[in-house]
């Protein structure tokens, strides 16, 4: 009988890459995926604690589908990732009819978790972090053009705001042959582009010099047959090295793209924030960056209304942003999370002033995405095609090594190529183009 899991994923990329893996380990217990809710026999949502609000989202699904076991007393609901992590058994008080809890240490127990419930255990927890056994895990049956790939778990830099390395246990790299073996068996099934994850990957294997270096992983990566494209994200300031850097200018798949946070412009603020940078050693990292490759895409996280900050501080942030002009910026608002050293500080910046804050940072983002996007009009660009486009069946959609979508006309024939696309448009959050060659 065809049985159907259906998976809902909040949060980073991450949290995409371990519901593709569940995923893999339900369809070797027999299950496909569903986009129905209804017709599902067991529904997993994969949860985000990073900040308030994907928290409450997640609650509240879940409490929408306690309903629907109500109906069907047969369904089996469990929850994964980070508040499953934080919260353990905690969360059977607040929903008594969950079927188990899974932190994202331990995804490999799956399969045995889930043979438990069909044979009628109920509330089951596995959370906490052993050995790199959630890693190395059976890949998605459908064949991915674009894959992730987990170079690193967890984190050591206990930023004060951040409840990553409570959730996500402490920095541990996956050796270098593991990730080699990896993408290897991707391209075979059609991979084209690898990004590689980690929190901090700059830091890769720096506690063990019998490993690769991030930039020489980079490096043997880079050589791999077949391999067309090379991302990878985040980095952390403090961690980028001249080497990395240097990487740009002589890998040949590596794409020029870097998400470098910055979090916020104000020495005083990334002080509190226990960044372990200031802003103008950030400033030369982005400027290094552009000497070396004067055509990367520089993207950054960003948050306002931490605590203590005041006006003078958020001008900085814009500021720092007129220097550097982001082709890109993630912005938050700063969400004070329980376990963390800033949740004891006064969160004293109004949800007023932060909702301001906000507004006023992605509306001058907004024009300086715009204006880069334009002055593209007229370049051609290498475009890797993913699908078609979302707004017409007779255009597809790619990417260009710099991370920009482009959306031009063309047939389904063009899927996974890479091709020439001169830029004809740029808008807001795209650019529009002609297929050249
Ligand atoms: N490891 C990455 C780094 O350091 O850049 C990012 C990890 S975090 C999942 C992604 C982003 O969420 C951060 O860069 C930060 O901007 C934001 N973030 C983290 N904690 C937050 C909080 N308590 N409130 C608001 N935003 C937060
Ligand atoms: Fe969180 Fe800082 Fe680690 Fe990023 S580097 S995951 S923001 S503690």
């Amino acid at each position: 009988m065809r049985r159907l899991a259906y998976i809902k994923t909040f949060g980073c990329q991450m949290n995409e890459h371990d519901s593709e893996r569940m995923l893999a380990l339900l369809e070797g217990c027999g299950y496909q995926e569903t986009q129905n809710l209804d017709e599902a026999d067991v529904i997993l949502v994969n949860t985000c604690t990073v900040r308030e609000k994907p928290e409450q989202k997640a609650y509240s699904i879940l409490g929408r589908f306690q309903e629907l076991r109500e109906n069907n007393p047969d369904l089996i609901v469990g929850i994964a990732g980070c508040v499953a992590q934080q919260e353990g058994e905690r969360l059977l008080a607040r929903i008594p009819t969950l079927d188990f809890i899974l932190g994202p240490g331990k995804i490999h127990h799956l399969p045995e978790i889930l043979h438990e419930v069909e044979k009628g255990k109920r509330g089951l927890c596995a959370v906490g972090f052993e050995d790199g056994a959630s890693v190395n895990l059976p890949l998605p049956h459908t064949e991915q053009l674009r894959a992730y790939v987990t170079i690193m778990q967890g984190c050591d830099n206990f930023c004060s705001y951040c409840i990553v390395p409570s959730v996500r246990g402490r920095e541990r790299s996956r050796p270098s042959g593991d990730i080699l073996a990896e993408i290897h068996a991707l391209i075979q099934r059609g991979t084209k582009e690898v990004i590689l994850l980690g929190q901090n990957v700059n830091s890769y294997a720096n506690n063990d010099p019998r490993e690769l270096t991030f930039p020489r992983l980079l490096a043997k990566i880079d050589e791999i047959p077949g391999l067309e494209r090379i991302r990878f994200t985040t980095s952390h300031p403090k961690d980028l090295t001249e080497e990395s850097i240097k990487a740009f200018g002589q890998l040949k798949h590596l794409c020029e793209h870097f998400h470098l946070p910055f979090q916020a412009g104000s020495n005083t603020v990334l002080t509190k924030m226990n960044r372990g940078h200031t802003r103008e050693e950030y400033l030369a990292k982005v400027k290094r960056l552009r000497e070396v490759t004067p055509q990367i895409s520089i993207t950054a996280d960003v948050m306002v209304g931490f605590p203590g900050e005041g006006e003078e501080d958020f001008l900085q942030t814009l500021e720092l942003m007129r220097a550097v002009e982001f082709d890109g910026l993630f912005s938050f608002k700063y969400s004070p999370r329980k376990g963390t050293r800033a949740a004891q500080w006064r969160n004293d910046c109004t949800s007023e002033v932060k909702q301001r804050r906000l507004e006023i940072l992605q509306e001058l983002q907004r024009e300086i995405t715009l204006k880069k996007n334009k002055a593209l009009e007229g370049e051609v660009r290498e475009v890797l095609v993913e699908g078609c486009s979302r707004n017409s069946p007779h255009k597809m959609m790619g990417r260009t090594r710099c991370n920009r979508i482009v959306n031009f006309p063309g047939g389904s024939e063009l899927v996974g190529k890479l091709v020439f696309v001169k830029i004809t448009e740029g808008l807001q959050n795209s650019l529009r183009g002609e297929c050249c060659g």
